[in-house]
Formats: structure tokens, sequence, C-alpha cells
């Protein structure tokens, strides 16, 4: 598969899922489209949208600091988001939008076709594991889940907004990254 033709393909679609997100920027991906870990967020913030960039503003740079634990950085990972614009007032999106966007990020997933994945927060664990709840009750745990044809070694954590909210939670999401490492490196 020809992976830089299928993601512009795929971007192309995109933008024309724009409606609700009047005068924001497509905010596709970053990192490597080889990597073994593809990691999915929620919806992009203000600087991201601005830079058209998922994961550059705060949340993004604690996302690099748990990275950074285990060794990785941007050019070892593939990171993007279940929506691809920016909520007005950084509302959470909408259970309609997660659904909508959910087959284009589904696309996008076996363009990619990470050895895994890693979910941060509960709009990814919706859109990927069907979870409505408490994200205490899927983080932590690897799922083994079919995406399209494939199925895909997933593991949830939290959102690095909600750590900067909750930075005694870190410890926790510190050990997600370590499980997240022993994967890889088998
Ligand atoms: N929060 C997200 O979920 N995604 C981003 O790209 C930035 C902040």
């Amino acid at each position: 598969m020809d992976k830089d033709r299928e993601l512009s393909k795929l971007k192309n679609s995109i933008l024309k899922f724009n409606k609700n997100f009047p005068g924001k920027n497509l905010v596709f991906s970053d990192g490597n489209k080889d990597a073994n870990v593809m990691i999915i967020g929620e919806a992009p913030g203000r600087t991201e949208d601005k830079l058209q960039k998922p994961f550059v503003g705060r949340a993004g740079k604690l996302l690099d600091s748990l990275l950074e634990s285990i060794r990785l950085d941007r050019s070892k990972v593939y990171i993007t988001n279940v929506v691809n614009y920016r909520p007005d007032k950084n509302r959470k999106p909408t259970l309609e939008e997660i659904n909508e966007f959910k087959k284009l990020l589904f696309k996008h997933i076996e363009i990619i076709n990470p050895k895994c994945i890693l979910l941060l927060g509960a709009t990814a664990a919706t859109a990927i594991l069907n979870h409505i709840g408490p994200l205490g009750e899927v983080r932590g745990k690897w799922e083994n889940v079919k995406i399209i044809n494939f199925y895909f070694d997933i593991l949830t954590t939290f959102h690095p907004a909600f750590l900067l909210r909750k930075p005694a939670k870190k410890k926790l999401a510190l050990n997600d990254f370590k499980k997240l490492n022993i994967k890889l490196n088998r």
C-alpha cells in the first residue's frame, strides 16, 4: 500500500467534514507514519488549530514528557485525534461527532497499521472501544480489538489534559507508558 497516497486521500475526505467547525483548520496528524505505535487523542485545542498539528499545546508538552519516560519522541510515534477540528470553546465532541469521525479514524488506523494503539482519554475510548462510562474501567488494560479487517492491541490511558488538572494521577500514567514500552519491545 502506498501510505502517503492513502493518507492524502483520507485527508481530502476529512476536509469535507468541517460543517460543525466553521473557520477551523484541519489538524490531521504528526509523527512517523511507519511508527509501531499510533496515539489517539480527543480533538485539537486552540494551539493545535493554529499550528495545524496535534498535541502542541500544554497537554502536548506533557504527552512529550510521558513519551520521553520510555525513550520515545515524535519521530517514533504517530499521533492523531478522534475529531480533526477544534470544537468551539474547547467543548467535548458530541457522540454524534465521535460516530461521524469514527469511520475516518478506522480508515486512518488501517492505513497506518501500527503494532499497537494508545488511546488518550474517554473520547478515544468511546470511539475505539465503544466504552461509555468511567475511564477507570478500561484504563491500563490491553484489549485486542477488530478495526475493519484486522485486530489491534490497544491500551487506554489518561488524557494529558486531565493529568494537568490531576497531577497525582501521573504515576498511574507513567505505569501505563511502561506497559506500552514492554509491548513495543517484545
Ligand atoms: N487534546 C487533544 O485531545 N488533542 C490535541 O491535539 C490537543 C489536545
